[in-house]
């Protein structure tokens, strides 16, 4: 059997959000913004966004996940650059 490497395309059921990083995170109960990394036990602080930041090694806020695989931090990267786009598209439509 090969190790699993497929990234997940959409949000987790059950999680708080409709957001992928849910795959990788679980929100702590009893504080929050704080979230533990499903890969390595983590807290990371500040949010999903965070999450997925540690998880694609985008290291401007947060320390990169030492577990992850490259196909799932390349693949989380890829997201990350798609919501800023979408950001922007939408600050476009609102002009
Ligand atoms: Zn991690």
């Amino acid at each position: 059997m090969p190790p699993r490497e497929e990234f997940p395309t959409e949000g987790l059921e059950g999680a708080p959000s409709n957001d992928i990083g849910w795959h990788f995170g679980t929100p702590m109960p009893n504080a929050r913004g704080n979230i533990v990394c499903k890969l390595c036990g983590k807290v990371v602080k500040g949010g999903i966004t965070r999450v997925k930041e540690h998880i694609a090694h985008k290291t401007d806020n947060v320390t990169p996940c030492p577990n992850v695989t490259g196909v799932i931090r390349e693949s989380m990267m890829n997201v990350l650059k798609e919501s800023n786009t979408k950001k922007i598209d939408k600050k476009k439509e609102k002009r």
